[in-house]
This record gives structure tokens, C-alpha cells and sequence, in this order.
């Protein structure tokens, strides 16, 4: 793995056969960004813009997605952007759980690759992955240390744009998100002394 590379995983990923949802797609969306961002965001899936162009978040979710990194004094250029699965479910129907495994491996090696200081995930498909059982409603804008880096759940952009009452907390969540980078880089310093892991309950006392 240590000839692996973004280019590889996305290369890959515009040829991927390992699950249904490769029978309907236009263009896979492997993601896009800074290949050394500090934060990595994950969305649910590609919807009918992003399957057409095989680039995430280019319709009116990615308009707000690009307002709201505007609030966090962070570029599009900056960060890296992408999804639980690659390919768009079909009438933007949920990812399925073996969907969502078989993609699985794709997420892991980009992760490791850009080895993030804070991840944010963006609904509640990414969420699960490190907040499994848990509810957006009540852990948005709340993050938990993985090692090193800071996990972020925060709302899915298309949620809030189509729900008034969220746009405002996911705006207030995404002005957090330079204190948050404060946070991560002051963990990275310590890091040596930081590789005990706490218990969860513990390090969320720090927020
Ligand atoms: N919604 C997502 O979750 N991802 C995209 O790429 C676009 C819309
Ligand atoms: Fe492959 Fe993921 Fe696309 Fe399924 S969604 S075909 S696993 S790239």
C-alpha cells in the first residue's frame, strides 16, 4: 500500500464494479481537494449533478456546501471533498448497507492517504461510522477525537438548505471549524504523550 495515491483510488473508482450501484452510474465520484487537507469533509453519495460531472457537491447542496466553507475561512482548493459511496444511488434513494461496505475500503485508503487532522462528516451515513446509534440533532457541531485527528458530524448541507431551522445551526457548526483546527494541531503536539487513548467520556469534557 505504500505505492498508493489518491489518482490510484480515484482511478480505480471510475472503473468500479463491486456494487449495484456501478450498473447505473454516469461517472463515478471519487472526490476532490488538496491532497494534504486538514480537513477532509464526507457527504452521503453523489446526487444527479455529481453522477453527470463526477465531481462531489457541484448542485445546490455544493452551492451552500461552498457558502458555508466561506464561514470557516476555508477554499474549496483547501480542504477534500467526498462521499460514503462513490456512485450515485439511483432517484437519490439511501446507500444500502452492502453499498456502503463495499465502498468502504475506497474511504479507508483516502483517509489514510490524506491523513486529515479533522474529518467532518456531513448526515448521517458518514456520522455512523464514528458515531454509530448516535442522533444528528443532538452531537452536531460536538467532535471526538480518533488518535490524532477530530471527528465533526455535522448536518448534510441539503438537509439545511431545505430546512430553515437547520441552515442556521449548521452555519453556527461550520464557524467552529477554525477553533476546531486549533484544537486538532494542539493535539498533534502532543501526540507523543497522547497515544494512551482516553475514554471518550473524558475527552469530550474538553469541549
Ligand atoms: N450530496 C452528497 O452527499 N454528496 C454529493 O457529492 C452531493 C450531494
Ligand atoms: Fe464501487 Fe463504490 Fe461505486 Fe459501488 S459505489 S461501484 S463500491 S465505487
Amino acid at each position: 500500500m505504500s505505492d498508493d495515491s489518491l489518482d490510484v483510488v480515484a482511478a480505480e473508482v471510475r472503473v468500479c464494479p463491486l456494487c449495484e450501484l456501478s450498473r447505473t452510474r454516469t461517472n463515478a465520484v471519487p472526490g476532490d481537494g488538496a491532497s494534504k487537507a486538514r480537513i477532509l469533509f464526507i457527504g452521503e453519495g453523489p446526487g444527479w449533478n455529481e453522477d453527470k460531472q463526477g465531481k462531489p457537491f457541484v448542485g445546490p447542496a455544493g452551492k451552500f456546501l461552498d457558502e458555508l466553507l466561506a464561514i470557516a475561512g476555508v477554499s474549496r482548493e483547501d480542504v477534500f471533498i467526498t462521499n460514503v459511496v462513490k456512485c450515485r444511488p439511483p432517484g437519490n434513494r439511501d446507500p444500502l448497507p452492502d453499498e456502503i461496505a463495499a465502498c468502504a475500503p475506497y474511504l479507508d485508503r483516502q483517509i489514510a492517504l490524506i491523513d486529515p487532522e479533522v474529518v467532518v462528516t456531513l448526515g448521517r451515513f458518514s456520522m455512523a461510522r464514528w458515531f454509530p446509534g448516535e442522533r444528528i440533532s443532538k452531537i452536531h457541531g460536538n467532535p471526538k477525537r480518533d488518535g490524532k485527528r477530530l471527528i465533526v458530524p455535522m448536518y448534510h448541507p441539503a438537509a439545511a438548505l431545505h430546512q430553515q431551522a437547520l441552515r442556521g445551526l449548521i452555519e453556527a457548526d461550520f464557524a467552529k471549524l477554525p477553533g476546531f483546527l486549533e484544537d486538532a494541531e494542539r493535539y498533534l503536539e502532543e501526540a507523543p504523550l497522547a497515544n494512551v487513548a482516553e475514554p471518550l467520556s473524558e475527552q469530550m469534557k474538553l469541549f
